[in-house]
């Protein structure tokens, strides 16, 4: 195991040199930087934590780090689901939330420069007023657009647009050793040697620390409206996922969720939207599919076309939000799972497994068939149209350890299967330290080997946020 040094009060005298009065050490540091969203993979405090400002910072700091054998951790908002974000082996936090200045629009190559601490909600508000969109667009809002790239986030509209990794066109990163280099180019095409900036997006601030990006933008599309469908069971509901595929529709967004979870949203929120039956039928889940497009025409023949296609697959009924306050609300639902099962939840883990879009029923069925063997609850939604499912396991009478013990034993199984059916095990939220064991049982000693001959070549003494995604502390 890598042995680190201690943050000295040398040190710390040093650091003031550099970030001032932002250097807070011990117990002033901000008790949220121990952690992300998913506190249940541990909790460290760091030993020192600075809000930076600039690159040429955040490379003065690396530098001193590095010489002094010191670990770093950057972290963004922290709403991270992994551990990501959490200093496992103490040191210094660096936090972007302050580098949160948009840097200027080139609308001639579609492209926006940001620093790494504007938050998603802030970036894809001022594009739209120029009737530009950012398309990638992960569940939480307020996450800063580095971590978005460092996790390689995906959200609603993957399933046509494509992930973060899609639209970043070029960035600047602080290497651990300090040094400043630039990755990618406002090109839309590149055969120039490896693709670092690619290694560097998902590497989850294991490689280099991010201080700039250049984002791609696409024209927003003018009209959207989304079909709210509630079937009997999930079975019936997912099944009905690859039949948009198969019609050539291209859905913006389609996205399952099993009612408990709707309840649980719509229960934080203080307010119903969605039918809970239909006839005197319980719904057990529902689809919420989005459709955009360029003419008020166009949109509504793909509603229409939607529409017949669901109900052809036995939903039980068809909703459509095509005013924006029912088009808000029905989102505002989705967009507030988590937050609803952590307010009635003390016990709380998830996954993101990804399988192949055609093996989502299979994949379904199998959480169903060992859900009695487990203690907790299970509860699933997620991100249909690309095959990425959160499947939250749920407790608030069980010991602390008998629910770890019982929760690992739980993601083996389901991980186990979702690679038999072609999957991987994270779509969207990374390995962080939660998962560093199952990504090297589903891929393999070779390919960890490789990931963490990358990682010593970016950072020789592992001193960057150490002990996540392909080696443990
Ligand atoms: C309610 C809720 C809904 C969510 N929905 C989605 C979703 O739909 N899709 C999805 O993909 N995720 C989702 N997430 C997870 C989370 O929002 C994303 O992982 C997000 O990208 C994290 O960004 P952050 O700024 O909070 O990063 P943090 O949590 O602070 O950090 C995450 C990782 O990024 C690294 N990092 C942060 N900034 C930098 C930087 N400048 N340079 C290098 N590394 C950096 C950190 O070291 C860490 O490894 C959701 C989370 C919540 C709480």
């Amino acid at each position: 195991m890598t042995q680190y040094n201690q943050v000295t009060p040398e040190l710390i005298a040093a650091l003031r040199e550099i970030s001032g009065d932002r250097v807070i050490v011990g117990s002033d540091v901000n008790p949220d930087y121990a952690r992300d969203e998913m506190p249940i993979y541990g909790t460290r405090m760091p030993d020192v934590s600075i809000d930076v400002l600039t690159t040429e910072e955040i490379s003065a700091i690396m530098k001193l780090c590095y010489e002094n054998n010191v670990p770093v951790t950057c972290r963004g908002a922290g709403t991270g689901l992994v551990g990501a974000c959490t200093p496992m082996a103490g040191g210094v936090v660096l936090c972007t939330m302050r580098m949160k200045q948009i840097l200027g629009y080139d609308e001639d190559n579609f492209v926006v420069r940001v620093q790494p601490g504007v938050l998603l909600n802030d970036l894809a508000e001022d594009a739209l007023t120029r009737g530009l969109l950012y398309p990638p667009d992960p569940g939480e809002k307020f996450a800063t657009l580095g971590g978005n790239v460092a996790t390689n986030a995906g959200g609603m509209r993957a399933v046509k647009y494509g992930a973060t990794r899609d639209y970043v066109r070029a960035m600047t990163v602080v290497l651990p050793t300090g040094e400043v280099v630039r990755m990618g180019a406002t090109v839309s095409k590149t055969s120039s040697g490896y693709s670092l900036m690619n290694l560097m997006i998902g590497s989850e601030g294991t490689l280099g620390i991010i201080t700039e990006l250049t984002l791609k933008l696409i024209p927003a599309p003018k009209y959207a409206a989304s079909l709210i469908c509630p079937f009997e069971d999930l079975r019936t509901c997912i099944s009905a996922v690859p039949m948009f595929k198969k019609a050539h529709m291209n859905p913006q967004a389609i996205e399952f969720f099993e009612k408990e979870i709707l309840v649980s949203s719509e229960e934080y929120l203080g307010k119903s939207v969605f039918p809970r039956s239909i006839c005197g039928t319980e719904i057990g889940a529902y689809l919420l599919v989005t459709f955009d497009a360029n003419s008020q025409e166009e949109l509504d023949k793909l509603i229409e076309q939607g529409a017949e296609l669901v109900v052809e697959a036995d939903a039980l009924d068809v909703l459509v939000a095509d005013t924006p306050a029912k088009f808000k609300d029905a989102w505002a639902a989705r967009s507030s799972f988590l937050e609803g099962i952590e307010e009635q939840t003390t016990l709380l883990d998830e996954c993101d497994v990804v399988v192949p879009v055609s093996k989502i029923p299979e994949f379904v069925d199998y959480i169903k068939e060992i859900d009695g063997e487990f203690d907790f609850d299970i509860k699933s939604f997620g991100h249909a149209g690309d095959g990425n499912l959160h499947v939250y396991t749920c407790s608030n009478d069980m010991e602390r350890d008998e629910f770890v013990r019982q929760v690992d034993q739980f993601m083996r199984k389901i991980y186990a299967r979702a690679t038999e059916l072609g999957g991987l095990i994270s779509g969207e939220h990374g390995i962080g330290m939660g998962k560093v064991d199952y990504l090297a049982e589903s891929v393999g000693p070779v390919n960890m080997r490789l990931m963490e001959g990358v990682k010593r070549v970016f950072d020789p003494k592992m001193i960057l946020n150490p002990g996540k995604v392909c080696y443990k502390l």
